[in-house]
């Protein structure tokens, strides 16, 4: 990467301080040339749209590409940057960082500067990969401007994990992804990559969807249709609403206390998701742990039974026009602070839950009538939420009569005393989920922080009488394996036939926020890496987890995978939907 010539260096001194992003067109030191310049990154919104009027815009695909990545579309500001990289462009592209020694420029920040319709252009595809390697280093290096600063890094590092990946430097690939996950350590598209090229340096088989995250895409999910981005509405803690579950789609669509439910419904980011799982891209999915992905349930086009989704491949219209199915996490109060999940007890204050009943009783009661599934609260408990408690009570027979509930608890405070100040919903149960997390009482108490673990087996002994009585017609119990739990997976299904579970559900550790990133790998045994990752996959061997009530998301060497139709027939006829 050359150096910043004296042009941008006279564009930094007019400013009077580093500008975040700087863009010539034309060549210095023609008079034609002209400057766009992006101050900080408060004034990207404005920056972008003038840029969108550029008559070179829509041929050069690294202005395109640094673009997408300054309006957060990580996946096709990387796409974009690949094809630069790969040669695909028609117009002379450079880029520029740093200073010369004879330049002393006090305000010098770091950050790269780009050319276009200059006088230099890259000539190869490795002196491209190089020149973009060299401005994520420069981005990493530099300060200020974090929020897009780091998702121009993100961008980058994806890139240059395809670009090198591609070319069969793996090395150069992993540097990309690895310093691209120190500045963004939950990037979906990046943990994807990092699988990806272990799985390429151990020499084991690159998981096929995994594959365009190190070079090309080669179409692997086109034939694929994902239906629930067209029938769910997820209302996550701060209101904003997703269409899937937030760790796997974690792109909201709108906010639940600052739009309309119409508007939130089919809003811009709402159509270009459902777009994204119509089109094979999964742009905006989590394609290492999307439990659809990873179990193989995903339905082909000629599989698909929702109406909204084969009509939008029809007809090209992503609208939808209701609201069936809601996910209610809009509250993160809970009794319990288990360690997977959050380092403290979180109550949310008073008055903000008060203003979160009232927003249920505004925006979701007049819904009520049509909602035919609601699954609440995946977000804390919902008998230690006030909000939650609201939204029970105002169901009833009369008010919805198609509505099935799921509910996803710790279970530590459902009591027969609690069910029964909530009548309304004792008609309307399709599933309880129980999380659980351990089948002993040290391990409970160690994993489940505050619980009391004869109180959760006594309620689980009152849940168990409601499935025996047909009250509930589908108990599920679910599990999170980790170092310190992993010996008890055997006894956990054990325990769930004591309880009349329907279904034991397995999940891998994932790290929600709660672990500093060595701390959640010291604890994530299902790493190749980790110490006790040989112990652990002799656990899962057992037979007892291929009975078919025994659901789990092993995908590692050593063990019988499920198979798609296998996976695909357990979907089927249950409520499970594998979210995490
Ligand atoms: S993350 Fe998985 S389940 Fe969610 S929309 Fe994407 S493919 Fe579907």
């Amino acid at each position: 990467m050359d150096t910043l010539d004296q042009g941008f260096i006279a564009e930094v001194r007019n400013v009077g301080y580093h500008p975040f992003v700087m863009m010539r067109f034309g060549s210095y030191p023609l008079a034609s040339a002209h400057y766009f310049i992006c101050p900080t990154q408060n004034d990207a919104g404005g920056f972008v749209h003038a840029l969108n009027a550029e008559p070179v815009f829509s041929e050069s695909l690294l202005l395109r590409g640094i673009e997408r990545a300054l309006q957060q579309e990580i996946y096709d500001a990387a796409e974009l940057l690949f094809r630069w990289v790969k040669g695909e462009g028609t117009v002379a592209e450079m880029v520029y960082g740093g200073l010369d020694e004879t330049t002393d420029l006090y305000y010098h920040a770091g950050y790269p500067a780009f050319e276009f319709c200059g006088g230099s252009a890259a000539t190869s595809p490795r002196d491209r990969a190089a020149i973009l390697a060299s401005a994520q280093q420069a981005y990493i290096d530099a300060a200020g401007n974090d929020a897009l600063r780091c998702l121009l890094i993100e961008a980058l590092g994806l890139a240059l994990s395809r670009a090198f990946g591609g070319m069969g430097d793996y090395a150069a690939a992993a540097h990309a992804v690895k310093i691209g996950l120190e500045k963004r350590p939950y990037s979906i598209y990046l943990k994807s990559a990092d699988h990806a090229l272990t799985q390429q340096r151990e020499g084991t088989a690159v998981t096929p969807r995994l594959a365009k995250f190190i070079g090309e895409d080669d179409g692997h999910l086109k034939p694929f249709v994902c239906p629930e981005p067209f029938s769910r509405f997820d209302i996550g803690p701060s209101g904003d609403v997703l269409v899937c579950c937030g760790h796997w789609l974690p792109t909201s669509i709108g906010n639940f206390q600052k739009e309309s439910v119409p508007d939130i419904l089919n809003s811009p980011a709402a159509l270009k998701i459902r777009q994204s799982v119509t089109d094979g891209t999964y742009k905006y999915c989590n394609h290492l742990e999307c439990g659809a992905m990873t179990q193989g349930t995903l339905p082909r086009y000629e599989e698909l039974r929702d109406a909204r989704a084969r009509k939008a491949i029809e007809t090209g219209d992503h609208h939808v026009d209701g609201i069936e199915n809601v996910m209610f996490a809009f509250d993160q109060s809970c009794n319990l602070s288990c360690p997977s999940c959050r380092q403290e007890l979180i109550i949310e204050r008073a008055s903000k839950s008060e203003e979160k009943a009232r927003a249920v009783e505004q925006k979701l009661l007049p819904l009520l009538p049509k909602i035919k599934i609601l699954n609440l609260n995946p977000a804390g408990e919902l008998f230690a939420s006030k909000p939650s408690r609201k939204l029970l009570e105002l169901i009833n027979d009369e008010r919805c009569p198609d509505l099935l509930i799921d509910i996803i608890s710790n279970g530590t405070l459902f009591s027969e005393a609690e069910w029964n100040k909530f009548p309304g919903i004792h008609k309307k149960i399709r599933s309880i989920r129980i999380s659980v997390d351990a089948a002993h009482k040290g391990t409970f108490e160690k994993l489940r922080r505050l619980g009391q673990y004869e109180t959760f087996v006594s309620n689980m002994g009152f849940l168990s009488r409601l499935r025996s009585q047909g009250t509930i017609p589908e108990l599920k119990f679910s599990f999170t394996y980790q170092r310190d739990n992993f010996l008890e997976m055997e006894d956990f299904v054990n325990f769930c036939d004591e309880m009349n579970c329907d279904y034991v559900i397995f999940e891998r550790l994932q790290n929600l926020g709660a672990f500093s990133a060595d701390e959640y790998r010291s604890r994530a045994v299902h790493y190749r890496d980790h110490a006790l990752y040989e112990d652990f996959i002799d656990v899962i061997r057992h037979p007892i987890f291929r009975r078919i009530s025994v659901w789990h998301d092993f995908d590692y060497d050593g063990v019988t995978n499920m198979g798609r139709e296998e996976a695909l027939g357990r979907a089927l006829g249950t409520s499970y939907v594998g979210s995490a």
